[in-house]
């Protein structure tokens, strides 16, 4: 780490809890590769006190936090503006405090598409893909997938309600995808896998080593991809699986690291060097 003087400018994280995060190892370290005289702290934010908490950032004139779960949908309304896609996803993970005002960004978004056409080469323009979940992850990879021009987007989530919501926002918003919503349990989802290029998993699902019960992934089709949020250092238990039926995989290490380097480019202005975001995380991921 770099010495810490006046002039060391803070960034962090609002989470709560904290603890596990991995983003203070991955900004710390290209931060001292770069030589930028910065320092990124994890901050345990309860719920009640987190219109304080963004007080404090003018306060402090901390420079920027990312926000994580259960912070990023209320957020929103704590900052002076939101960029469009955040406006667009009801959601905040990236806080830049510049000029005295603070701005919200959502890098999950531009995070996903970019660990999407790195990991898996995948361009969604005119593709048909089935997200299952519907929470802001959900949110965050449809709007990604809905501006870069995906003909049809199927969401299913455990709460068919949930999942109506989001297909009718973003409906309602991009008229050039055909938006469908489902209860998420294979009865109703077989008929539909030989129909996509490519299933997200934007649900918990396989944190804990869980598996999809009951799903026939035999029914994709032989070019389908998949794209899990969660990650694992051996692979998640739904990209193992798939990856052992010959379906290219690939799990959320590769967003993690990609929304880290867009929120670092937010508050910089620079780049990380490329894969140093992601190998630290390889590292730390598989110490765990
Ligand atoms: P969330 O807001 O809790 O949404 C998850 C949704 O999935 C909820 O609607 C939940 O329903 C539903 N669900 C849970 N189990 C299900 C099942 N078995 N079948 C169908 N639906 C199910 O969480 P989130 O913030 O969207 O995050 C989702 C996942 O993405 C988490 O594992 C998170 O760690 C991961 N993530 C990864 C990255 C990355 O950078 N790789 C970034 C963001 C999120 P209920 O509300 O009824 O439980």
């Amino acid at each position: 780490m770099t010495e810490i003087d006046g002039h060391t400018r803070v960034y962090g994280i609002f989470g709560f809890p904290v603890t596990h995060s991995l983003s203070p190892a991955m900004h710390n370290e290209a931060f001292a590769r770069m030589g930028i005289n910065a320092v990124y702290l994890p901050f345990p934010v309860p719920p009640a006190r987190l219109s304080e908490a963004v007080l404090s950032l003018r306060a402090l004139a901390i420079a920027g936090v990312n926000v994580t779960i259960p912070h990023k949908e209320r957020v929103c309304a704590m900052v002076d503006e939101l960029s469009d896609e955040a406006r667009l996803i009801g959601a905040v993970n990236t806080v830049v405090h510049r000029d005295a005002k603070l701005t919200g960004h959502n890098t999950d978004c531009s995070g996903f598409m970019a660990s999407l056409a790195e990991d898996l080469h995948f361009d969604s323009q005119g593709k048909r893909i089935l997200v299952l979940g519907a929470g802001g992850a959900c949110r965050a990879v449809t709007a990604g997938l809905c501006l870069a021009g995906a003909a049809w987007i199927g969401i299913a989530d455990m709460n068919p309600e949930k999942a109506r919501g989001i297909a009718e926002l973003f409906a309602h918003r991009f008229k050039g995808t055909q938006l469908a919503s489902f209860v998420c349990e294979p009865g109703t989802l077989s008929p539909w896998l030989p129909t996509v290029d490519l299933v997200v998993n934007a649900t918990p699902v396989g944190m804990k080593g869980e598996v999809f019960e009951g799903y026939d992934w035999r029914l994709l089709a032989g070019h389908a991809v998949v794209y899990d949020l969660v990650y694992s250092p051996t692979g998640t238990p739904l990209t193992r699986a798939l990856g052992a039926m010959g379906y290219r995989a690939a799990d959320g290490l590769g967003m993690l690291a990609a929304q880290g380097e867009e929120a670092f480019y937010l508050w910089t202005g620079k780049r990380p060097p490329p894969g140093l975001m992601k190998k630290r995380l390889e590292k730390l991921v598989s110490r765990e």
